[in-house]
Order: C-alpha cells, then sequence, then structure tokens
C-alpha cells in the first residue's frame, strides 16, 4: 500500500499537470459554457498538450475526460451539450490524469457568476474541511483522524456528509486501498506510514446527506435537491507530515 519515492515523484509529475488543468479552467468565465464544451477543452490540453490521458476514460465505460457535477448533482454529474452553466450555478469538475503510469486525482467546484452567499458558504466550508483533513495526515496518525476533522467541520456548520462515496488510494490504478472515509472517530482506522498516497474529497450536502443515482447509472443527486459541494487532492504521507501531490497555483498548505 505504501509507494517508493521515485513513484512518488511520477505522481506528483501527474498532480502538477493536473493542477494546471485547475489553472486553466480558473482562466474561464463558465457563463454559457457547456459542461460539455468544457469537458472537450480539458481533454484537448490534457491529450494534446501535456501528452498525458484522462484516466477517466474507458473507466467503468465512462467516455468523458471529466465529470461535472452542478447544483444538486452530488458527483459523477456527466458532461453535456444540453448543460448550460448559467450565473448563480455552483459546479464541480473532477479530472483525472494519467502521465508515465501513474494517475492524479483532484476536483474542485467552482463559482459561476453571481453566486448566492448559502451557495458560497457551502463550497467555503467544504474546502476547508478538505484542508482540515490533510492536515490531519502524517505518519503515525489513524484514518478515523481524518474522518473526524471533516466531519466535525461538517457539523460544526450544519451540513451533511456525503457517505456514499470516499476517498481511495491511487497509483497506477485509479482506486486502491485503502478507502477514506470523510467522518470517523480519533485514534480509529488505518494508521499511516511514510508512502501512502490517498485521495481525500469530501462531498457536503445543505441538507440531508441522502443521495441517488439517475437513470443514467452516473448521475448522483441530493435526494431533497438541495445543494452539494465537493472539493478533492491527492496527497502523499511524508516522513514528517503530508504533501499534497495536486495543490493548484496560488494555493497554499495554510488555507
Ligand atoms: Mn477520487
Amino acid at each position: 500500500m505504501t509507494k517508493r519515492l521515485e513513484e512518488i515523484e511520477l505522481l506528483a509529475e501527474s498532480g502538477k499537470l493536473l493542477a494546471d488543468v485547475f489553472g486553466y479552467l480558473d482562466t474561464l468565465s463558465l457563463i454559457g459554457m457547456s459542461t460539455m464544451q468544457v469537458n472537450d477543452m480539458v481533454d484537448s490540453l490534457i491529450v494534446d498538450e501535456f501528452k498525458a490521458r484522462p484516466a477517466s476514460k474507458g473507466q467503468y465505460g465512462y467516455a468523458y475526460a471529466l465529470n461535472a457535477s452542478r447544483n444538486n448533482v452530488v458527483c459523477h454529474g456527466v458532461p453535456s451539450t444540453t448543460d448550460v452553466l448559467r450565473s448563480g450555478d455552483i459546479v464541480n469538475f473532477d479530472i483525472t490524469l494519467e502521465k508515465n503510469g501513474y494517475i492524479a486525482d483532484s476536483s474542485k467546484t467552482y463559482l459561476v457568476g453571481e453566486v448566492s452567499p448559502l451557495a458560497k458558504r457551502l463550497v467555503q466550508v467544504t474546502y476547508e474541511a478538505m484542508w482540515k483533513g490533510i492536515r490531519a495526515v502524517r505518519p503515525g496518525a489513524r484514518l478515523g483522524d481524518v474522518g473526524h476533522a471533516i466531519e466535525r467541520h461538517a457539523r460544526r456548520n450544519g451540513y451533511s456528509v456525503v457517505r456514499e462515496y470516499c476517498g481511495h488510494g491511487i497509483g497506477r490504478e485509479m482506486h486502491e486501498d485503502p478507502q477514506v472515509l470523510h467522518w470517523g472517530k480519533p485514534k480509529t482506522g488505518l494508521m499511516l506510514r511514510e508512502g501512502m498516497v490517498f485521495t481525500i474529497e469530501p462531498m457536503f450536502n445543505q441538507g440531508r446527506s441522502a443521495v441517488w443515482t439517475e437513470e443514467d447509472g452516473w448521475t448522483v443527486v441530493t435526494r431533497d435537491g438541495q445543494l452539494s459541494a465537493q472539493f478533492e487532492h491527492t496527497v502523499a504521507v511524508t516522513r514528517n507530515g503530508v504533501r499534497v501531490l495536486t495543490l493548484r497555483p496560488g494555493e497554499t498548505m495554510l488555507n
């Protein structure tokens, strides 16, 4: 379950390219774009510019370079030409990138145009929670410490944590052991060791935690129709703490 230093450097290379994909998305206004247009731009950036591969393509029969999950969509939203982004939307783009056989995984929820204060707050708190989880990572800590830090931040802010989906080990495969739950009890669960690489990707709902998968077999939505937000980074346990392999331009560990 642990990776050698050379492997972590390769994962960091993939992570840097993926961070640059988000750096590029940051420059777009998104208003009026369909999620398929965003998908196509990201696909060509990864393939043509970065000479890499969107790892989601072909995985479990999925055909696209990203998931686009808008408003009440929790995760696994499928890009579509008819899903046009409007001012006031929140939308998560979840992207995986494989370079030299190693996969990085990251997601970010964007605010499109003028977003309501309540939606902004959900997005901000979810982002903070991801960082609270990341900062709990160090050798000797337990996965329960990570989950607990995330869950506590949700509870304190009146949000619920989606329980059907979790973070995961990652490397040559997109989904490896361990499962990284976004809730838990301190001092329980797997003990972290130097060289472990996994994602932390909390999904927070405005209302109830219950979710439901639509007819297409992919799109996961909140049962109560309220908003959901998510952020994700790929992290490595280092000798002294944690290294965020997908750290984005302008982002620091102090976030
Ligand atoms: Mn993931």
